[in-house]
Formats: C-alpha cells, sequence, structure tokens
C-alpha cells in the first residue's frame, strides 16, 4: 500500500486536480490518499476568520462567495456544486457566530481552518469517480486523535492507530479509494484541531506509518528536495536521496517540502518517504530514507527561514552565574515561543537566540519581567531584540569530520559583504546555522550554495555532428568552467549522435573527444523513437536535446517534449511543415512545461525570434516584419547592383561556400519561405507553408541552373541598371505581416535600411505599435558555424535558467 498526499499547489484549479487525479488512478497499489486545501485556501480562511472577528460582514461574503466559486470550478465536469454546500454552509454559520461575538478563538479558528481540507476531499474524490476508480472523501477528525492545543496539536498514536485501521482498511478491501483530509484532527471528545501550519504531510506520514504503507509519497510543485529554494536560487539541483535526519534538519530550518514533524512516525516504521512533482510525475523525485550518499562537499543544502528576530540577553554579571540560560529559556518556554537557534558567546557575556518575528514583544515583555531584580543592580544591562533576521543553514551529513565548512561559508558570505549576527553548530555536525540580516538573505543563500558546488546538472544530448556540431562541442569545452562558476550550471554531455551512428554516456563524454568516440565506441542509431527510451532510463531532470540536423525531426521534438525533455534546435525543418506540427509542438510545451527553443532557425546566432517573442509577450502588437533573411541571395544581389552578371555572381557564392550544396535551394527563394514561415508563426500567425507566395530570384530552375541562369540573366542586369537609374537596388525581401506572406525581388530605394545593406549580413525591420515612427532594426552575419554554435549555446542555457 502506498499513503500519497498532495499539496496545494498541486491542486490549484481544475486541471491540477484532474491531474492528481489521474495520477492517483493510474497508481497500482492500494492507495489511502491525503490531501491538501486547494492551494491558498487556507490563507484564505485564516483571513475570513481575521475579518469576521473585525465585524467586516461584507469582505466576508465576497471571500464566502469566491471559495464557494473556486470549489465550483475546481469541480466542474466531475461532480455538482452541492457536494461542497453542507461544508460551506458550516463555514458560513462559524463566521458568523465569531463576527457577532467579534472574537476568534483557537477553537474557531482551527474549525473555520479545517473546511479547506474537508472542501478539497470532496473534489479529488469526485474527480476520481469521473474516472471510474471508486473513492471517498474521509474526515480525518474520524481518525487523528490529538491534545486540544488547537492550532498546533500532538497526536495521540495508540488511539489514531486503531481508528486509522477501523476506518480505512475496510474501504481498501472494497477497492474504494480513501481521500482523506491532511492537517486536522480532533481531541477526545470530538472538538476540531490542526497540525500546525503545512500539516497534511504531517497527517501522510503519520498515516503511513500506522497503516504500515510501502512507501510514502508526497506530491508537489518541484522537482523533489533540492539544493536550495527555488525561489531564490534558480540553478538548484534536486538530490536524489537524502537520509532522514537530513531531511528532518533540512526541513527544520526552511526547506519546506516536508513539514518537520513528518519524519518523526516515518524513521520509526522505518517507511521511505519520496517527495515527487505533481507536473512532472515521471520523473523520480527525492527518496527520504534510512541513508543515503553522502556528497564530496559534505553540504547538500542550503535553506533559510525568515520572517525571525535575534534576541539577546548580556551583562557583565552573567558571567560565572549558573542558571541564566535556565532562566532565559524558561521565559521563553512560559511566553509560547518557539527558539530557533541559541548561540552563547564563550565569555558568557551574553546569551543570543532566534524567535519567530511575531512572538518578539510577548518574550521581552516575560523577560524583563522575570530579570527585573538583575536589571535593576546592572548586572543584566540590555534585553534587546533585533528584528527582520532570517537563518541560513548548511545540512548534510558528510559535513560531520570534514575540516573546513565553516572557514568556506563564512569567507563566502563574507565576500558578499553579509554581517552575520550570531553562530550555531548542532552537536551533530549535520548543520551549521547563521543569523543574518533578511534584506541580505537571497544574496547570502545564492553565494553560499555556489561556494559549496551545488550547482544545477544540464544534461545535453546532441544530434548532429557536423561543423556546427563541432563547434558547439568547442564551446562547451571552452566555457564549461566559466558557466559553472558565473551561473552556478554543469552542463554535461551525455550523448552525441549523427545519421547513423550514436555514442551515449549517463556519467558524461568529454565534448572535445565525444565526436572520435562516436565514430570509435559509438553503435548503430536504434532511431528516434529507442534512442529516447535510452535517454529516459537516464532519470535525468534536466534533459535538453539539441537538434543540430537537417533531418525531419518533428515527432522527435514532439515525443520529446512531451516526455519532459526541452529541446533545442538549429533545424528549421520541425518547424517549418504544416501548420498542425506545429501547434502540436507547442501544445506538447504546453503539457510537459519542457521548453522549445528555436532561435537559430533563423539567422544563425542573430537575437531575431527571441527579441519577437518578448514584443508578443510583452503585449506589443506586430504590425509587420522585413527584411533580408539570405546571407547567400545578399551577396549575389550585392555583386549584380557592382555590374557583375548574374551566373558570375552566383558561380563566386559558389567558390566562396555562401550557397547550399545545390544553389537552386538558394535561388528558388524556398529557403527564405521557410524562414518567413517561422517568424510568421512565432508572431502568432497561423499559415500554411503553401500560403506563402513565393517569387524565385532566378525562375525555371527546374529546367536546370546553367540554363535558368543563362535565360535569365540579361533580364536580371537590364532589372538592376533600371533600379539603378531610379536611385534604387534589388534586394531579395521578405514581407510579412497578418495580412500575408511573400518573399521575392524587389527595388528598394539606395539609402533606405535594406538598399544599404551590403553582402551577407541579414536584416530585419521590426513595425510594431511601439516601434511604429522607427522600427526596431536587427542587423548582423546570419550564417556561420560559430556564430550558430554560440546561438545555441544561449538557447541552452536559457532553458537551463528557466
Ligand atoms: P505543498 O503545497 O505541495 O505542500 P509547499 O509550498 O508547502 O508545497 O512546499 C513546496 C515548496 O517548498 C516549493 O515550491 C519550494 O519553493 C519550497 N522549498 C524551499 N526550500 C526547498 C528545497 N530545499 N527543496 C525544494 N523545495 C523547497
Ligand atoms: N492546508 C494547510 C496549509 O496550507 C495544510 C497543508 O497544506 O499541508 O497549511
Ligand atoms: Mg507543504
Amino acid at each position: 500500500m502506498i499513503v500519497m498526499k498532495f499539496g496545494g499547489t498541486s491542486l490549484a484549479g481544475r486541471e491540477r486536480v484532474a491531474g492528481a487525479a489521474r495520477i492517483i488512478e493510474q497508481t497500482e497499489d492500494p492507495t489511502v490518499v491525503v490531501v491538501s486545501a486547494l492551494g491558498g485556501t487556507t490563507d484564505t480562511l485564516l483571513d475570513a476568520a481575521a475579518m469576521a472577528e473585525r465585524g467586516e460582514a461584507e469582505a466576508l461574503e465576497a471571500l464566502q462567495a469566491r471559495l464557494a466559486r473556486e470549489h465550483a470550478d475546481a469541480l466542474q465536469g466531475a461532480g455538482e456544486a452541492a457536494l461542497c454546500q453542507p461544508v460551506l454552509d458550516e463555514l458560513a454559520s462559524v463566521l458568523t457566530g465569531v463576527r457577532m461575538l467579534r472574537e476568534q478563538t483557537p477553537r474557531s479558528v482551527a474549525l473555520i481552518s479545517s473546511a479547506g481540507e474537508r472542501l478539497s476531499t470532496r473534489v479529488v474524490a469526485a474527480h476520481l469517480s469521473a474516472l471510474g476508480k471508486p473513492a471517498r472523501a474521509v474526515d480525518a477528525r474520524q481518525i487523528v486523535v490529538t491534545d486540544d492545543n488547537h492550532a498546533d496539536a500532538r497526536v495521540d498514536l495508540d488511539a489514531t492507530r486503531r481508528r486509522a485501521r477501523r476506518e480505512l482498511l475496510p474501504l481498501l478491501e472494497q477497492g474504494i479509494t480513501p481521500v482523506v483530509t491532511g492537517f486536522i484532527g480532533a481531541t477526545p471528545d470530538g472538538i476540531t484541531t490542526t497540525l500546525g501550519r503545512g500539516g497534511s504531510d504531517v497527517t501522510a506520514a503519520l498515516l503511513g506509518a500506522l497503516l504500515g504503507a510501502r512507501e510514502i509519497w508526497i506530491w508537489t510543485d518541484v522537482d523533489g528536495i533540492l539544493t536550495a529554494d527555488p525561489r531564490l536560487v534558480r540553478e538548484a539541483r534536486t538530490l536524489a536521496q537524502v537520509s532522514y535526519r537530513e531531511a528532518a534538519e533540512m526541513s527544520y530550518f526552511g526547506a519546506r517540502v516536508l513539514h518537520p514533524k513528518t519524519i518523526g512516525p516515518a524513521v520509526e516504521a522505518g517507511i521511505p518517504i519520496r517527495i515527487k512533482n505533481t507536473f512532472r510525475p515521471e520523473l523520480p523525485g527525492t527518496l527520504v530514507a534510512e541513508t543515503s550518499p553522502t556528497l564530496p562537499q559534505g553540504v547538500k543544502t542550503v535553506s533559510s527561514v525568515r520572517g525571525l528576530a535575534l534576541v539577546t540577553v548580556e551583562g557583565r554579571g552573567m558571567a560565572g552565574v549558573p542558571g541564566v540560560a535556565r532562566r532565559v529559556f524558561e521565559a521563553a518556554e512560559a511566553s509560547g515561543v518557539n527558539v530557533v537557534m541559541i548561540s552563547q558567546a564563550s565569555s558568557e557575556q551574553s546569551i543570543s537566540f532566534v524567535v519567530s518575528g511575531g512572538e518578539t514583544g510577548r518574550l521581552l515583555a516575560t523577560l524583563r519581567q522575570r530579570f527585573a531584580l538583575e536589571l535593576e543592580a546592572g548586572a543584566v544591562d540590555g534585553i534587546v531584540a533585533e528584528p527582520d533576521v532570517a537563518v541560513l543553514s548548511i545540512v548534510g551529513q558528510g559535513m560531520a569530520g570534514t575540516p573546513g565548512i565553516s572557514a568556506k561559508l563564512f569567507s563566502a558570505l563574507g565576500a558578499m559583504k553579509v554581517n552575520v549576527l550570531a553562530i550555531a553548530q548542532g552537536a551533530s555536525e549535520l548543520n551549521v546555522s547563521v543569523a543574518i540580516k533578511e534584506s541580505s538573505e537571497r544574496r547570502a543563500v545564492r553565494a553560499v550554495h555556489s561556494a559549496f558546488g551545488l550547482t544545477r546538472l544540464v544534461n545535453l544530448m546532441v544530434l548532429g555532428s557536423g561543423t556546427v556540431g563541432r563547434a558547439l562541442l568547442d564551446q562547451l569545452q571552452d566555457t564549461h568552467a566559466s558557466i559553472q562558476r558565473r551561473l552556478g550550471l554543469d552542463l554535461r554531455l551525455v550523448g552525441l549522435a549523427n545519421s547513423s551512428r550514436v555514442v551515449l554516456d549517463d556519467g558524461g563524454l568529454a565534448p572535445a573527444d565525444a565526436p572520435e568516440r562516436l565514430l570509435g565506441d559509438g553503435e548503430a542509431s536504434p532511431g528516434p523513437g529507442a534512442l529516447l527510451d535510452r535517454l529516459m532510463e537516464g532519470r535525468f531532470t534536466d534533459l535538453v536535446l539539441v537538434d543540430l540536423t537537417a533531418a525531419d525531426t518533428a515527432g522527435l521534438h514532439r515525443a520529446a517534449l512531451e516526455r519532459g525533455v526541452h529541446v533545442v534546435t538549429a533545424n528549421k525543418r520541425p518547424l517549418s511543415g504544416a501548420q498542425a506540427e506545429f501547434d502540436a509542438l507547442a501544445a506538447a510545451t504546453q503539457g510537459s512545461g519542457a521548453r522549445l527553443n528555436y532561435e537559430t532557425t533563423f539567422g544563425a546566432g542573430l537575437p531575431v525570434l527571441h527579441t519577437l517573442q518578448e514584443l508578443v509577450n510583452t503585449g506589443d502588437r506586430v504590425l509587420s516584419v522585413s527584411g533580408c533573411f539570405s546571407g547567400t541571395l545578399g551577396f549575389i544581389c550585392t555583386r549584380l547592383e557592382q555590374g557583375a552578371a548574374l551566373a558570375d555572381a552566383v558561380a563566386e557564392a559558389r567558390e566562396q561556400g555562401l550557397t547550399e550544396p545545390d544553389p537552386r535551394e538558394d535561388l528558388s527563394g524556398r529557403d527564405v519561405g521557410r524562414k518567413a514561415l517561422i517568424i510568421a508563426r512565432t508572431m502568432g500567425l497561423s499559415l500554411e507553408p503553401h500560403q506563402i507566395s513565393v517569387e524565385p530570384l532566378v525562375p525555371d530552375l527546374e529546367a536546370g541552373l546553367d540554363q535558368a541562369l543563362e535565360a535569365h540573366g540579361a533580364a536580371m542586369s537590364q532589372r538592376a541598371e533600371q533600379a539603378a537609374a531610379e536611385g534604387e537596388v534589388l534586394r531579395y525581401v521578405a514581407e510579412i505581416s497578418p495580412e500575408g506572406v511573400s518573399v521575392g525581388l524587389r527595388a528598394v530605394p539606395r539609402d533606405g535600411p535594406l538598399g544599404s545593406l551590403r553582402g551577407q549580413d541579414n536584416m530585419l525591420v521590426y513595425r510594431t505599435d511601439r516601434y511604429s515612427e522607427f522600427p526596431l532594426v536587427i542587423r548582423g552575419p546570419g550564417a556561420g558555424a560559430a556564430v550558430t554554435a554560440a546561438g545555441v549555446l544561449g538557447d541552452v542555457l536559457k532553458v537551463a535558467r528557466g
């Protein structure tokens, strides 16, 4: 049996609830499901309680209406809104009670906040039933027996074990999946209590332990336990496995993925906990178990907690006087304040400790009262609190016995000019914590994360080992160290393939040697589908497929994106086929969250498509894009302008290696047409390839290149002369707007932007609502292996940095 819990973020909105239901439905083991309230609901309910206490009837009503709507929306397609009504009605009357009394008590707040989970269980159970999986919403107040600390209750294990078995096992035996409210319980006489914020994790661990589950799965919105909070450190990496003790320390010091109290019951029962991402269920997540491998750097995570205060009791008269520390902490206990961290100077002249910011006032008053005599006598000269403090902690079992960890921590903080207010090291040597100002939290966490080399691993599978492929491998080799240092990213090449062979190595290939290894230990290519299957076996958290081929890889791109593999492509073909194919790629990225970056399908390294996407994304309206998209045709037009004959200009371009192997590919305008199509689609237009009007530079190419050049050479020279007489020059121009897309030879003013273009440079002119009077112009070389490879690397980094 498996106990799985879905966090609020995994249940925000109908789509996500439906996704969670599919995950449950696809699990083969008998499953007990524990759910949090739909994302944000608990906060809303706590707000409601506060509003009721303040007597704000109207605001309260609006809030309740919103809750009703959100739950009805989440139910859509699975059940009637009436399903939630009894809970909403009861909530309304409790809130009315609080509003009349103008007083919220821990009891009433617990009852009010329990509504979130009682609603979400009904919603999730309905979705499961709609999928054909029998399910029932179960109210944990029938199961979880607690003391009467209403906001943060302690569980009576024996009583709970009996009830858990009595209520849940019969359901499982009948093939019904119980969907149990997380977070809530009740006292023996049935008064509602809660297990503290994030308490659904506790419910799941508890039920897992008491029912003897095989594993406990915590589904959330990140890939597992990361080396740091991804909101602070974008390049944080997922840890494959951590030990119970590490997980306990991490969650205690702010790694919010797991509630600190979760570990206890699971450890005693020896049940592994798996943290998984609802949005990427195919990933293995993080396994929390008895043991875990140590990392060479000792430290596994850098976590932090904000909203704290540092309290200091200080005085010359404290040294050598026994019992001061005891009295200080008794005062903390008496005022119900949770002490996060303690540090005492060796002179014994001061004791500093960190508590939750909101509790400081109460604690200071108690301390001043209990040390009144000492304060008066001058033995204690100050009891003060520094607000806006954060505690940063490094955690990892390999830290014990590894010298130099603290030195590294403090030099990283020092280099970022982070002032350390207090220090503490757990006796277990599993963690070192420092108190710092909240304002330096982000900077400090990032600096420490990179000082301990906790970078994110990004795995690359490169298809194509031609000139661009080799240039990319060279750049990977040359920039690896600096990318790691500057961006905290470890780019690892896990495979290289050409059209017939492939070499794979999970552990990483040295980029410089990869082409040789492809020829040496490479195996015959297993075909795109099988290749993808093989790659998925590597269970990489971040895998990027880099397509540098000219093959028809649309199907491969789509399959990869659907499975959460990012794609970076310099290959235009997958994007310039049928519109439906392009749309399918876009849909695949939306479904899985994988990214498709294709900047280099146009103009090598020029930032053309990214710029266009930014304009569209930021709400600008693109009126038209025009320009010269072909270095080859640009060269030929420039030579015509200088008086060269058409056949000679083409021959020169060919000699200089500027044309495709068959120059007709360029002269037909097909290549420019494909580029125009990609631009149009990036602008958001829907268009089939045949809807683009392509006027070839040289007509009648089917008959043969030489004949065509001969037949049309004179007319071309004449056109060039005529244009010159009118102050114009010939350019092969693409014009893209919502009205249509065309490419062809045009006469343009010699002094205008396109007329001033020389040689192989590309130029794009964007006219938008924002850039209407003076258009936005991008110009530069649009071809070359080195710039293309650099553009590809840029796309890879964009993927990796989220
Ligand atoms: P849920 O609603 O699923 O319970 P929580 O918001 O309680 O989700 O916990 C998940 C969040 O914990 C993540 O979105 C992440 O921002 C945060 N977090 C903080 N530290 C870490 C860490 N070291 N690893 C993973 N997530 C972390
Ligand atoms: N819904 C509760 C909270 O938001 C419990 C949980 O999500 O675990 O804190
Ligand atoms: Mg949580």
